[in-house]
């Protein structure tokens, strides 16, 4: 069985340190007239997603996807194209209508763990340096995609072999980021 986990790792998750990356350009899939989203600064907590609701490419098991600060993200060119998927989701995800590619996560709950910043795709881009994934969230979502379940142990090994660590939420450092929000709003602060 070929296990295709996402293009941009299935060869081996790449390092390219970069001194001073500053981020790049997004570029949706559309020949003509793509939206193009800046991203002036470089992304944090990159990893493979295995949810239903991230875009991901064609024969991908899982997407890539990076959160950055959302001052750092500007629409630069076809913001017209854009929809959000869900109005209703924590995470609204703008995409191109046109191509369907997931240009910007971002999230308008003011009260949500994660607000302040936007979720992006770095393989849109073609600047080298972005950061690497480093794990694997929310693995055993795949299986509500359609991947049968007894795959799944050969799916996690590779991940493994990868470097990245599978999860079936979110890491652990996100994880305590979620909970203490939520034990800090408890407390009133
Ligand atoms: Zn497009
Ligand atoms: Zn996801």
């Amino acid at each position: 069985m070929t296990i295709s986990i996402h293009p941009a790792v299935n060869n081996g998750v790449q390092h390219i340190d970069v001194d001073g990356f500053a981020g790049g350009k997004l570029t949706c899939k559309c020949a003509s007239d793509p939206v193009v989203v800046n991203v002036s600064a470089q992304t944090a907590f990159n990893h493979v997603c295995g949810c239903s609701k991230c875009w991901k490419p064609e024969n991908a098991l899982f997407s890539q996807i990076a959160v950055v600060s959302k001052d750092s993200v500007a629409i630069e060119q076809g913001a017209d194209k854009l929809h959000i998927i869900d109005t209703n989701a924590a995470i609204q995800r703008h995409a191109c209508q046109d191509c369907g590619v997931h240009m910007v996560g971002r999230i308008e709950d003011s009260n949500h763990p994660f607000y302040g910043l936007d979720f992006v795709h770095t393989e849109l881009s073609n600047e080298q340096g972005w950061s690497a994934p480093e794990f694997a969230a929310f693995v055993s979502s795949i299986i509500e995609a359609g991947t049968p379940p007894e795959q799944m142990p050969a799916i996690r090994d590779r991940l493994k072999e990868l470097g990245l660590e599978p999860y079936d939420c979110l890491s652990p450092a996100l994880m305590d980021i979620i909970a203490n929000h939520v034990a800090t709003q408890r407390a009133g602060g």
